[in-house]
């Protein structure tokens, strides 16, 4: 039996409201909702985190499919929340223990957005302003040293 509480809400061993299920993906209503219909999307492979999902040559076919197939259930559903509660909504995807992660298994979180309804927590717009245009493209130029190694590693 796995310790991971999302593999065992996808085998059947925890019960969950479900509201989706392909031979890839499972999604369920969160047990804690930031807002009425707060649903979790989460693949069947147990991939830790967006930063751990397999990429490049590293990627068999089955993680490709399964990668697009979270793609598509993540439009579905917010799609899906739209139609039903009739406003917009926000997608939150948690990754590693800075991150905010407390389930160690990939989901993102699809948060409905009634007209007038709760606003879900978000970070504070224009709280970490760069204090300068130096900072600015400091910041940039290590994001994309990061984007290019990766690239270059194949991921
Ligand atoms: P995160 O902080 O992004 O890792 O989110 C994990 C989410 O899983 C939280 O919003 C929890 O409320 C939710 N959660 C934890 N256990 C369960 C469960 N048994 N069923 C449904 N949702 C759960
Ligand atoms: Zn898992």
């Amino acid at each position: 039996m796995s310790d991971c509480i999302f593999c065992r809400i996808l085998a059947g061993e925890i019960p969950s409201t479900r509201l989706y299920e392909d031979d890839r993906v499972v999604a369920f209503l969160d047990v804690n909702p930031m807002a009425p219909g707060h649903a979790l999307v989460v693949p069947r492979r147990h991939w830790t985190d967006l930063a751990s999902v397999p990429a490049g040559a590293a990627a068999s076919a089955e993680d490709l499919e399964t990668r697009a197939a979270l793609f598509e259930a993540v439009r579905l559903l917010s799609a899906a929340a739209v139609r039903a509660f009739g406003g917009g909504a926000n997608l939150l995807q948690c990754t590693g223990v800075e991150g905010g992660q407390t389930v160690p298994h990939l989901h993102f979180h699809v948060i409905p957005r009634a007209p007038g309804g709760p606003v879900p927590p978000a970070f504070e717009s224009g709280a970490a302003r760069y204090a300068s245009d130096a900072e600015r493209d400091a910041v940039a130029a290590r994001f994309r040293a990061a984007i290019e190694a990766l690239r270059a590693e194949g991921r």
